[in-house]
Formats: structure tokens, sequence, C-alpha cells
């Protein structure tokens, strides 16, 4: 934990106590602060009761006299409307930011931020273990992994922390300075709570906020939001370094990942074949966290053992297991037709379990990747609205549950003993309607495919 010694004597009101808000509390008190705490669902306040601290309504009067108010990042500061308390705290008249503004604060460490609306978590975790494998000191957090406020106080000069940053971080973040930071790409996403593309994008842009001679700034290029920033941050005369990415051509200066080799400025540097990676979308993030190594002084071939090292992350194209000589992916996370098309664009030959919770649109969008899909197995409230859409492009059987799913997939690929075969989970839908999150889905996967195969489970990081 890292006590917020800079707000001793100071009274601190904090809100919204699922994940973040507790620690920050701790870390608060440890540092010498009152804190006033609130939330609105009863679960939330019980256990930050059950934790030692007391919670009230944080109305006006209970901000009166607060330093500031800390908004744990799922809560509206502005979109569609602001939440209650932050508008209580603009008509009291405190600030309004998040627990990694707090760490900024606190330590001024050399920060490592990563942002996109893709692949964030991914090139986050790839980064931190690519400075651990070189012997660095790397704490990973923010969007990911343990709150800021919880990872080890890390000295000046000692290491970085590598922070997985969402727009509402970014929001909540006034100070928010970082000697590295990635923009990976900007396709519409969470435009409720932003407002507008043009908003959502200028949030993004923020992660290069406050660089200057020293830093680095490194910019996916292939979608238009992201080039617009590329060329305003390439007229800015910051002095910061600038390190476009792409992965549909090779830059002369920049680094691309391009028919599965790496670039940097313009010469091969590595072929990128590491099972935890697949796909074109994975090149983006292994260029990106290459850039990033370079930048923090890491020599390509260091960089290439700590890709060829990197076990993925767990429910995001992850191998599960292999049964009867055939891999299965665990794709949980894909909970739209968006991510699960980057699943299928990864391999040739799929026998795909897709269904639950639908989206708007279903999978119509996924049509042009019906060639590679050799039989669907389908589960839950969706699978007779995708057997439509499916048609006779593709052979489908609707299967109820994860378990005849994963049987159905797997009869169907030994039938048809196809070379590169898969058994890929990747839902293009949420789960509620069978499992708590997509995490338990994925889990009970793993479970599922470890129970019929021979083979123990391929480690992914948590
Ligand atoms: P995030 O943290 O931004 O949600 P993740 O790394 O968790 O991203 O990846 C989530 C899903 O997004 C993946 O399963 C994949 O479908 C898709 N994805 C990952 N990286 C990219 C990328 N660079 N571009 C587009 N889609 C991506």
């Amino acid at each position: 934990m890292i006590a917020l010694t800079h707000t001793g004597g100071q009274t601190w009101a904090v809100f919204g106590l699922a994940r973040s808000g507790l620690a920050t509390a701790r870390a608060l008190v440890a540092g010498g602060a009152q804190v006033r705490l609130g939330d609105d669902t009863a679960a939330s306040r019980v256990a930050a009761e059950a934790a030692g601290f007391q919670t009230l309504p944080l109305n006006d009067a209970a901000l009166a006299g607060c330093a500031g108010l800390v908004l744990a990042p799922g809560v509206p500061l502005t979109h569609p409307a602001p939440h209650d308390v932050a508008a209580a705290a603009r008509r009291v008249g405190i600030p309004v930011i998040g627990d990694i503004e707090l760490l900024l604060r606190e330590l001024k460490p050399d920060v490592y931020g990563i942002t996109g609306t893709n692949g964030k978590s991914t090139t986050t975790a790839l980064l931190a273990h690519l400075l651990q494998a070189a012997g660095r000191k790397a704490a990973l957090g923010g969007n990911i992994g343990l709150p800021v406020l919880d990872l080890p106080r890390l000295a000046p000069g000692e290491g970085a922390y590598v922070l997985e940053m969402s727009s509402y971080q970014i929001d909540l973040t006034p100070g928010w300075h970082a000697r590295i930071a990635i923009l990976l790409n900007i396709t519409p996403d969470h435009l409720d709570r932003h407002g507008s593309m043009a908003n959502y994008a200028a949030i993004k842009a923020r992660i290069f906020a406050g660089q200057g001679a020293g830093d680095t700034a490194i910019i996916g290029v292939d979608d238009d939001p992201c080039r617009a920033i590329f060329t305003a941050l390439e007229m800015e005369k910051s002095g910061r370094r600038i390190v476009p990415v792409s992965i549909e051509r090779v830059l002369e200066q920049g680094v691309s990942a391009v028919d599965g080799v790496l670039y940097e400025n313009g010469k091969r540097v590595f072929a990128l074949d590491f099972q935890a990676l697949p796909g074109a979308h994975n090149g983006q993030n292994i260029a990106a966290a290459y850039a990033a190594g370079r930048a923090a002084g890491l020599a390509p071939a260091t960089i290439r053992d700590g890709v060829a090292g990197f076990p993925g992350l767990k429910h995001r194209l992850q191998r599960a297991g292999i049964v009867d000589g055939i891999p299965c992916i665990n794709d949980s996370k894909a909970t739209n037709a968006e991510s699960t098309a980057r699943a299928l664009a990864s391999y040739p030959a799929i026998y795909w379990i897709a269904g639950g919770v639908p989206k708007a649109g279903g999978i119509a969008s996924l049509q042009p990747f019906f060639p590679r899909i050799r039989h669907a197995s389908l589960i839950g409230q969706a699978a007779a609205d995708f057997a439509v859409t499916l048609g006779d492009a593709v052979p489908h059987a609707i299967c109820g549950t994860l378990a005849a799913a994963l049987d159905d997939a797997l009869s169907a690929a030994q039938r048809d003993g196809a070379n590169d075969a898969v058994v890929l989970l990747s839902p293009a839908c949420a789960s509620f309607d069978q499992f708590k999150s997509f995490e338990h889905r994925g889990d009970e996967f793993l479970r599922l495919v470890a129970a019929r195969s021979s083979h123990t489970p391929e480690g992914a990081a948590a």
C-alpha cells in the first residue's frame, strides 16, 4: 500500500467503494487524512463497514470542508449526466479526481501509460512483463490488476508504474504525465459516457498530456481519429519523441507489424510467431509494447525473448488446452461481434462456440469470416437468432449449455479431421444468461477443457 502522506491532516471524500475506493480510503488514512465515504449500493457500504469504515450520504454538507472528492472510475463524471455526488462536489467547489491522481501527487513517479479502445490490458500486461523479464522493476495496475494505491511504493528511479488507463481514469487525472505513453487505437465505444466521438478522442489524446523532452508518445496510425492526433502531436513543439505504429503498412519511421514480421524504422526485427499472441490485432499490441520497451532502453533481442515468454492474458485467445490433438481457445472476453471478429481472423479452420446475451446487430457483421467457420455450436439466449444469421452458410447446432457445445464442437472437428482445426469459444455475447461474468464463463470453459484433456492447461497471466 502507498500511504498518501501529502494528504496528512486533510479530509477527503471517497465515492464508489467497490474496488479501488477502499484501497484509496486505506491509503488516505495511512497518510494521516480523515475520510468520508459513500456509495449508492448497499453491498458496497456493507463491505466498507466490514472493513472498519463508516459510510454516509455524500451530500453538499458532507462534502463541505473536504480537500477533494475521489471518484471511482465507474461513476459518471459528466456523461450521460453527472452523478449526484459529482454535481454536489461542483456546487461545493471541491476538485474531483481519481486514485491515479493521488499516486502521481504522492510519488511523482515514472509512469508508462497505455490507452486505446481495444488491446489495453494485453499491451499493459505485455509491457510490464517485458520490463520484468529484462530485470527492471515494474508495477502493473490501473484498469487491470490491483488498484494503484495497493501497489508497492517505488522510489524515484527504482522502476516504473505501468498503468492501463480507461478514458474514465484519464478524465479523473488532471495532473497526468507519462514518460512513455501509448495510444493504440480509437473506435466508437462507450459514447454514452463521453457524449461524442470528438470528446472521446479528445480524452484519449490526453494520455500524451504534460509530455516534453525525454518523453515518448507511441501512437497507432491505422484509424482516422488516431491519425488526426498523430498529426496534431507532430505540430506541437513539445520536444517529445513520437513513434507511430502500424499493422497496415511498413513505416519508414516507427514500428510496424505486417504479414507476421515486426519492423523498426523499415527494417525487419523478428517474426511474429508467438502462440500466446495470435492475430493481426496482437501485432499492434506487440508493436506498441516493443516501441515502449525500446524507449525504456531495452535491446530488440531482449524484447523478442520477453514476448516469447509472455503467457498471454486469461480469457483473450487463451490456449485452454488440447483435446485429442485439437487446441481449444478461450476468448470469453469477446462479448461483442467486433472482438469476436479479431478472433475469427486469427485462425483458418474454426469450430466456433458462440452465444449468450446478444448485443445489438447480433453477428451479421461477422459474415466475411463465415468461410473460416467449419461448424458453430450455439448456446444461450442468442442461439436461435444466430442460427438464422448463419443459415445455410455455416453448419450449426443449438446446444444449450457450454458443456454440450464443447462436446459438439470437438466431435465435429474430429469428424472433419481438418488440419489447423481449433475449437474457439468467442461468444460475441454477454454472459449473464448462464454465467456471473465473462470470467466465470471462461473459467468454466477452462475446467471443461481440462476435464477432457490429457494435457495440463497452458498458463496465462491473471
Ligand atoms: P481492453 O483492455 O482494451 O479491453 P484487451 O487486451 O483486454 O483489451 O483485449 C480485449 C479484446 O479486444 C480481445 O479479446 C480482442 O478481441 C480485442 N483486441 C485486443 N487487442 C486489440 C487491438 N490492438 N485492436 C483491436 N482489437 C483488439
